[in-house]
């Protein structure tokens, strides 16, 4: 096998436990190839420190697949793929839509699978992956059985990797809208058009949160196919559903339709700029019991964590304003670069700003088929919280 050398700055950031050492901190030594591919790390004093994807092409040019004595094999590949079915067996009952495999923390850098019922997604966003596509196809099918595989790679990340973005049916056949249950409700992934791969995974745990802590009327807004509003129809009187995407809003009006005539009757839905909305509800004197905040990454760099803040808190402070007392926030951002504390002390601020004494009743992260891996701090991304107002004031 290639290899590559590590400088002693990235010998450091691997020792305190990070998996991905930058351009700048790898030394080409001469077995070092030219593209793409699997490779021995080195340090700099010739000691072998396991291998990895590399790719000189792109800053983030390695990601440590093993360290040390174990090598990179078909066998290695396989049985990650088994220990990361292992771990979400215990979903299975309950959910048919998960994260199969979750990247670095399931010790396969760059690959993300998603099951969607009968249904798998994958996407690569690594370039030295690209040999063992059809060995990761192959042991899927034999763990899962799908009915179809997709890759899913328009991701933007591709682009830095020199990898096109395309769409391909890997296996069977995938249709274009697949139902999956998640809890009590069924929810439908749109796996050639939707975001991500289709749906929103990270949150199921959390839409079921909601829905059994519901109060009242619920307001959904960013509601995209209904992930939060399907599960907070089950309990509140009714439903408002808010997102600036008319498709988003159509699967929603299907999905819930699908769940039967009751649970239809208490969804409503409303096309519109989030931040608009908010603020005509506040305008009208519109009131909630429950409202849900679940706004796209507002910031993809450090750069952006500044704007990102004024975003999440000037729609924070309107989702708090149609909060009486006993009203229940349920608010999220999935900006790694924001934080869980930076969020809070937002929030803290955005609630003195709407006159409302808050108190917390969970903080809560990404589902479990999202593992973080630690020493990965990238890898920890979603934050969610769940507020209740205890006082009304000024
Ligand atoms: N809450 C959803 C996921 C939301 S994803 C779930 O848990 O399943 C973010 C959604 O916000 C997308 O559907 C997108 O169409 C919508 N969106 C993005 N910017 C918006 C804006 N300014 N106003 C309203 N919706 C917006």
């Amino acid at each position: 096998m290639s290899s590559v050398g590590v400088s002693q700055k990235g010998v450091r950031r691997l020792s305190a436990g990070h998996p991905w050492v930058f351009l700048d901190d790898l030394r080409r030594r001469s077995d070092t190839p030219e593209s793409p591919a699997a490779v021995a790390v080195v340090g700099p004093n010739g000691e072998l420190l396991g291998e990895g994807w590399f790719n000189p092409r792109t800053k983030l040019a390695l990601r440590l697949v093993t360290r040390a004595e174990t090598k990179i094999t078909p066998e290695l590949i396989a049985a990650r793929l088994r220990a990361s079915a292992r771990l979400r067996r215990p979903f299975e009952a309950d959910f048919e839509g998960f994260r199969v495999v979750h990247s670095d923390a399931d010790g396969l850098p760059g690959l993300t699978v998603d099951r969607y019922g009968e249904v798998l997604v994958l996407q690569q966003h690594a370039a030295a992956l690209e040999p063992w596509v059809p060995l990761v196809v192959e042991t899927l099918t034999v763990l899962y059985r799908p009915r179809g595989i997709l890759a899913r790679n328009t991701s933007p990340v591709r682009a830095l990797e020199g990898l096109p973005q395309e769409t391909t049916v890997l296996a069977g056949s995938v249709p274009e809208r697949v139902p999956f249950r998640e809890g009590d409700v069924t929810l439908f992934a749109a796996p050639y058009t939707g975001q991500k791969t289709g749906a929103f995974l990270d949150q199921r745990e959390n839409h079921v949160y909601a829905g059994d802590h519901v109060r009242g009327r619920a307001l959904d807004v960013f509601s995209y196919h209904g992930g939060f509003a399907l599960q907070l129809a089950r309990r509140a009187d009714e439903v408002l559903a808010v997102d600036s995407s008319a498709a988003a809003l159509a699967e929603l009006e299907r999905g819930a339709a699908e769940n039967g005539p009751a649970l239809a009757g208490r969804v409503a839905t409303r096309r519109g700029d989030a931040f608009e909305v908010l603020r005509e509800l506040v305008r009208a004197g519109e009131r909630f019991g429950t409202v849900v905040v679940d706004p796209p990454a507002f910031a993809k760099s450090r750069a952006h964590v500044p704007r990102a803040l004024a975003g999440y808190r000037e729609l924070n402070v309107q989702a708090l304003k149609l909060l009486e007392v006993g009203g229940r926030l349920f608010t999220a951002s999935c900006s790694h670069f924001v934080g869980d504390a930076a969020f809070e002390e937002m929030l803290t601020s955005a609630a003195q700003d709407a006159g409302r004494r808050l108190r917390v009743l969970a903080r809560r992260g990404a589902a479990a088929c999202h593992p973080e891996l630690l020493g990965l701090p990238e890898s920890r991304y979603l934050t969610f919280m769940g507020l209740e107002v205890a006082e009304v004031y000024g």
